[in-house]
């Protein structure tokens, strides 16, 4: 069946081979099991079902969530010669029948549908006439309430699937790959044991960086003006800090443009339009831009502000390179951002439940922003991808030369110090007393009076908090959830206390940085 797979690949596409996710996925999907298929934009999810549709016996019917994607797929299909017909609600009744009568007759390969469909009695019992021999579900996240974008028609498909004479295979697909989304999938679309395959997540032609401490601004006009002929695309958490960028590097005689939610919809078409055909360069934005645009010149992604999630990151960093040339994706991280973040969690109309659990994902992004580890493995650690585990060679960790220097010491002085103050307090706390400074709180606690009050009275305040924020992506000491986290010892840090495990840093006399001169 496979080599069969691999002929019609060639023959249909013109691609010589699958990428090796696909290649799963389509085994799994033509050896009768139900799938589930996690993999980022752009990772090549269509063929997983494509491919399987054209060896099938039966129908294969695709719920999609937007018209105007469902239209690019029929379009698509129907210039490669595999015939597939879309019913949506832009349809009239004549055709609605007129695209059944050729599914009933064999004369279709694929048929995409909204979701909203499934829920027509009416559509039920046609479908019922046809022989479907399998249901892909495209964007599968939108039946969880976890994910981003919650479709209540997606609740539909489970029913549907149940009203079939005869239930088909069913596969979904998604690039959300946190633990309660593929727990939802795989329950609310009642996946009979599914097999899950996550992959595509190593873009080995993506140079991640991240880089702490560095003047903003500065950077990125050095950066785009070491750039000016390369499309780029500058993310900003907020729509004044996409105005304030903006009008820097148009200063500067930029060719640069914005987007964010506070602009006309023609002033936003008008921008995305000029950077899809090269009139401006440079694109600063919120993370409103993206959705949707597909650039695949896109040579580097800025992060002026850390972005609340892995996922966010990944999606955002990864409109770079969508070629498979190179592109960089260099994330400027600030501590205040992480205070932006949190804000924009408490401002949420989020209930408690999800607010904790979006602490939590920011969690893992601060950690990220902290890690010595090699990125891209970080990356495939975070998503489940568990192949190429290697580190990539091409990261700021990677590329990091700095020294590593034991510093067992500072670490047992921090652990004490929050042992001391009883595990209740947050980083700048912390920070502040192991500084020895007299602000009010310290005082009234009287931590001015424990032992470990100014022992590391050299160091800035700041560089204790970043230490500790160290030993936080290290795992060493963790932080409660919650707007205002306190700092806890976790096991590791009872070894290092006890003088049984060293802790070592990388250290470096200048800050690292992505040299911007060199294209
Ligand atoms: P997704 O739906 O996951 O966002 P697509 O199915 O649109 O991704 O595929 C992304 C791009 O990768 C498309 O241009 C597609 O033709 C290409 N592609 C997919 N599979 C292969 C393959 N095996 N070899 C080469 N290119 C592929
Ligand atoms: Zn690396």
């Amino acid at each position: 069946m496979l080599t069969q797979a691999q002929q019609l690949l060639k023959q249909y596409y013109g691609y010589s081979s699958f990428r090796p996710g696909q290649e799963q996925i389509i085994r799994s999907i033509l050896a009768g099991r139900d799938t589930l298929g996690i993999m980022p934009t752009g990772g090549g999810k269509s063929i997983c079902y494509q491919v399987p549709a054209l060896l099938h016996q039966g129908l294969t019917l695709v719920v999609s969530p937007l018209i105007s994607l469902m239209k690019d797929q029929v379009d698509a299909l129907g210039a490669l010669g595999i015939p597939a017909a879309s019913i949506n609600s832009t349809l009239t009744g004549t055709e609605v029948g007129r695209t059944l009568r050729d599914a009933e007759n064999g004369r279709l390969r694929l048929l995409y549908v909204a979701p909203e469909r499934l829920e027509s009695e009416w559509f039920r019992e046609r479908v019922r006439e046809l022989n479907v021999a399998m249901v892909a579900v495209d964007e599968a996240h939108c039946v969880s309430q976890w994910g981003h974008d919650f479709r209540p028609s997606y609740t539909a498909i489970a029913p549907f699937l149940r009203s079939l004479p005869k239930r088909p295979i069913v596969a979904a697909f998604t690039a959300t790959a946190t633990p309660e989304v593929k727990h939802d999938i795989a329950g609310l679309l009642e996946l009979e044991r599914p097999e899950i395959v996550i992959t595509g997540f190593a873009r080995d032609n993506l140079g991640l960086h991240i880089l702490r401490g560095e003047n903003k601004r500065d950077y990125i006009t050095r950066y785009v003006q070491a750039h000016t002929h390369q499309p780029g695309i500058i993310y900003a958490a907020t729509r004044r800090e996409v105005e304030d960028v903006y009008e820097m590097l148009r200063k500067k005689g930029v060719a640069v443009g914005k987007y964010h939610a506070g602009m006309t919809d023609d002033e936003r078409s008008a921008a995305q339009e000029a950077f899809l055909y090269d009139d401006i360069r440079v694109m600063v934005a919120t993370n409103a831009f993206g959705m949707g645009i597909d650039k695949s010149n896109v040579r580097y992604v800025i992060h002026h502000n850390m972005p609340k999630n892995m996922e966010a990151y990944y999606q955002e960093a990864g409109r770079a390179g969508r070629d498979g040339e190179p592109g960089e994706c260099i994330l400027l991280f600030g501590a205040q951002d992480i205070l932006t973040q949190k804000f924009f969690i408490e401002q949420s109309q989020l209930s408690p439940e999800r607010k904790s659990n979006e602490y939590k994902k920011l969690q893992s992004m601060v950690d990220f922003c902290y890690t010595p580890k090699c990125l891209r493995s970080a990356i495939l650690q975070y998503f489940g991808d568990v192949e190429g585990e290697e580190p990539c060679g091409t990261c700021s960790s990677c590329k990091d030369d700095r020294e590593t220097v034991d510093i067992t010491i500072e670490a047992q002085k921090i652990f004490s110090c929050i042992k001391r103050m009883r595990e209740r307090f947050g980083i700048s706390t912390v920070a502040g007393v192991l500084k020895g400074s007299a602000a009010k709180k310290i005082l009234e606690y009287r931590f001015n009076e424990l032992p470990t009050y100014g022992v590391m009275r050299n160091q800035t305040e700041k560089e204790i908090a970043d230490l500790i924020n160290v030993l936080v992506a290290e795992g060493y000491l963790g932080l409660s959830e919650g707007q205002y986290p306190t700092v806890k010892l976790q096991e590791g840090a009872l070894e290092v206390l006890q003088g049984r495990v060293s802790v070592y840093q990388k250290v470096s006399r200048k800050p690292l940085a992505v040299s911007v001169g060199d294209d």
